[in-house]
Parts: C-alpha cells; sequence; structure tokens
C-alpha cells in the first residue's frame, strides 16, 4: 500500500522533499490516523502551523461559515474579517500596520521591498547565519545557510551576513550605511538557537545610533509559541517590522507583515500587492488562532508547561549525557542536540507512533501543537527515555 503511494510521488513530481511514508487520513486533536488506523501522536504540528492541532471544531465552523458567505473576493474590497483580524495582530503585536500575504517567503518579500523604499538601494540589509527567511529570491538571499542557497546565484545585492551572537561581529559590520537587520530571536531551521541577552542589548543600542530598522522573524516563533506573542518579547526591544505566517491561518495559508509607525506612509496604492494574501477563509480561520492564543489562555499555557517539557528534557539530558548534548528553546519550540545524526531517533519514534522531526541533521526538533496536554507530553517522554535507555544498552 505504501509502496505504491511513494511510488506515485516519485512518478509525478519533482524531487524536492523526502516524504514520510505514513499514508494520512485524517486529525484531531494533536492525533493524526493514517489508513491502517494506526494513530500517532503529532509533535511536529506540520511544522509549527497547527497551532490548534487538527480539525479543532471552531476552526471547522470558522472557514464553513466564511466559505458559505465568498471565499474571496480580491483586495479590491476590504473584508470584515480582513478587518478583525488585522485588529487582533496589531493589538497582539503592539505594531501599526498590517500587509496581509499567502506565507512567510512572501511576508519576507515585503519587508525586504518596504525596507528598500525607505532605507534605498544601496544600503545593507543584513541577516544572520544559520538563518531561514524562506525560498523566494529575496528571502533566499537573507538565508545563509548553503543548504539552501547553493546554484541559486546570483542573489539579491546589498545583502550581507552577521555572525549569529556574535557581538564583534556585529558591531564591526552596521554602521550609517545599514538598511536592516533580519533576525530570528530562536532560530528554527537553523537548529533552535536562542538568541543572547548581551546580542540584543548591543542590537539596540546600535540601532539607537545608526537608525536601521529590526526586523522579527516571527514566522516560526511567533505567534504564542515560545510562551510570549512574539519571541522578541522576551527581550527588551521593539522591532521596526515583524513577519509572521505558518501557525496564523490555523492550517489556511496565510501570512503577514506588521509595521511600526515609521513605516505607516512608505508604500501607497500600486506599490505592493498580492491577489490571495488576506484571503478570507484564511482570515476566518486565523481569528480563531488568535483569539484562542492570545486572549483564552492558551500562550500561558504554552508558557507553563513549556518550562516543564524543557526541565524534563535537560533532567534527561542528565540521564543520558553520552547522547545529548544540548537541550534548548522556550514554550513549545525545543531543540534537543545529539551526538549523533538524529534521524535515527526520528524513525525510532515514529515506529513508537511519535511524529517529531530533525533539523541540521542532529537537533531533534519539537513544535508539538500550542493544545498538547501534560498528559501527552509525559508519554512523549516516556517513550523517549525508553529510546534513549535501548541505545545506552547497546541495542
Ligand atoms: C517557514 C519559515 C519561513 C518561510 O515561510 P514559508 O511559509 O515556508 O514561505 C521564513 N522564516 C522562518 C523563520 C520560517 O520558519
Amino acid at each position: 500500500m505504501n509502496e505504491i503511494f511513494l511510488e506515485n510521488e516519485r512518478k509525478l513530481f519533482l524531487k524536492t522533499y523526502n516524504r514520510i511514508p505514513i499514508d494520512i487520513s485524517r486529525g484531531e486533536g494533536v492525533f493524526l490516523y493514517d489508513k491502517a488506523g494506526n494513530k500517532y501522536l503529532d509533535f511536529f504540528a506540520g511544522l509549527a502551523v497547527n497551532a490548534l492541532g487538527y480539525a479543532h471544531p471552531k476552526i471547522v465552523e470558522a472557514v464553513y461559515k466564511q466559505i458559505s458567505r465568498f471565499g474571496h473576493l480580491s483586495n479590491n474590497f476590504i473584508t470584515d474579517v480582513q478587518l478583525e483580524l488585522a485588529e487582533l495582530l496589531v493589538r497582539h503585536s503592539k505594531m501599526s500596520k498590517v500587509f496581509f500575504t499567502n506565507s512567510g517567503t512572501e511576508s519576507v518579500e515585503a519587508a525586504i521591498k518596504i525596507i528598500r523604499m525607505k532605507y534605498g538601494p544601496e544600503k545593507i540589509i543584513y541577516s544572520m547565519t544559520d538563518s531561514f527567511h524562506g525560498r523566494t529570491y529575496g528571502a533566499m538571499s537573507l538565508t545563509s545557510r548553503e543548504k539552501y542557497k547553493k546554484g541559486f546565484e546570483p542573489f539579491l545585492p546589498n545583502t550581507q551576513t552577521i555572525k549569529y551572537n556574535d557581538v564583534k561581529d556585529l558591531e564591526q559590520k552596521v554602521n550609517k550605511n545599514t538598511a536592516a537587520i533580519f533576525l530570528e530571536f530562536i532560530q528554527g531551521e537553523g537548529g533552535i538557537n536562542v538568541i543572547t541577552e548581551e546580542f540584543v542589548t548591543k542590537l539596540v543600542e546600535l540601532k539607537n545610533k545608526f537608525g536601521f530598522a529590526i526586523v522579527s522573524d516571527g514566522i516560526q516563533c511567533g505567534t504564542g509559541r515560545t510562551g510570549k506573542p512574539y519571541s522578541h518579547n522576551h527581550f527588551d526591544i521593539k522591532p521596526d517590522l515583524i513577519v509572521t505566517a505558518k501557525a496564523i491561518g490555523g492550517g489556511l495559508p496565510l501570512g503577514a507583515l506588521l509595521s511600526s509607525e515609521a513605516f505607516d506612509d512608505i508604500f501607497y496604492p500600486g506599490k505592493h500587492g498580492t491577489t490571495f494574501g488576506g484571503n478570507p477563509v484564511s482570515c476566518a480561520a486565523g481569528i480563531v488562532v488568535l483569539k484562542e492564543v492570545f486572549e483564552n489562555g492558551l500562550m500561558e499555557k504554552v508558557s507553563t508547561l513549556g518550562n516543564y517539557l524543557l526541565d524534563e528534557l535537560k533532567r534527561m539530558q542528565n540521564m543520558f549525557p553520552t547522547q545529548i548534548k544540548d537541550v534548548r528553546g522556550k514554550g513549545f519550540m525545543i531543540g534537543l542536540e545529539l551526538f549523533y545524526d538524529g534521524n535515527e531517533i526520528v524513525s525510532q519514534m515514529r515506529g513508537r507512533k511519535i511524529l517529531i522531526n530533525c533539523t541540521n541533521q542532529n537537533v531533534l526538533r519539537l513544535l508539538p501543537p500550542l493544545i498538547v496536554t501534560k498528559d501527552e507530553i509525559d508519554y512523549f517522554l516516556f517513550n523517549l527515555i525508553e529510546i534513549f535507555k535501548e541505545k545506552n544498552n547497546g541495542n
């Protein structure tokens, strides 16, 4: 069954993905079910998208209701659902205005365009080593890892890299010729790397001196995933722009650029646009997500349970010091760095019907739905410990 399934995939698709060999039939809450009836605990959540898990009744209802009214109008109209979502986003991010997109990479493109308009074409836009900002050309130019870039040159001119958490490198490179700095306050694809207090302090100091823009990429680490609205909220900093996507559409394609007052009047009609961006059905689902996360107590729960999960994993590191090199992250965005290739553990966990991800070769990446319970976390921890034990015993 699975073989034919994967064989057809090979026949029909360009080879951009290594697929997980499970034929999913449906999802409910934090669980996925395959066609053979197996039930999987999902600690990957569609890459941090499914904050409310699968088939959340409120999302189902909101989507059904909206698509029965109209699925799409074009941005020649403003819709009530776009307005309601915009108000929620602006209020909880403490930004001034919003531009809706369909994805993370499009939000980054919108940010690059508004920065170029404000600062001109010559000034440098920086991003960090190990960053990931997306796959389209502007966003890819700001993505620093070789594996995503090799063979796609030439990139956007006047884009450069600063070493993540290297205060010296930051000080040396940034000056009055700097337009903007893009950063993930907690890096996702790069292996769950948390920015240091020291680096943020220096960043703010240099920004006050030179006036460049700080762009917080909250696409993966935003929307309550780390126990705060956006991961920069763990620090004393107000970014000029925030790019968001992934979880904000409740599983439907949606992204946004959020801007501070200084950017209010940079774009004017004709300078930027999108056919589908801010699709009403996606917005209707997004309203449910933001209300649940920001207003119905979910984010506070993520903070508490995230601390619990992190503490337990640190205990596990003490139990298996020859296997676990480091445990880091915040809320429900946690990385477990191993001394060996993490894909081994990923497939063993899959054998135990638990789905996790591995990034950067040896970092197990945990991104459970924000609705996950303590019991489900304990079940996950129990199984992970069993696997480390087996490995310790040489199995
Ligand atoms: C996923 C991601 C992107 C790109 O988002 P897409 O929706 O895949 O285009 C950008 N930045 C970060 C930090 C991401 O995790």
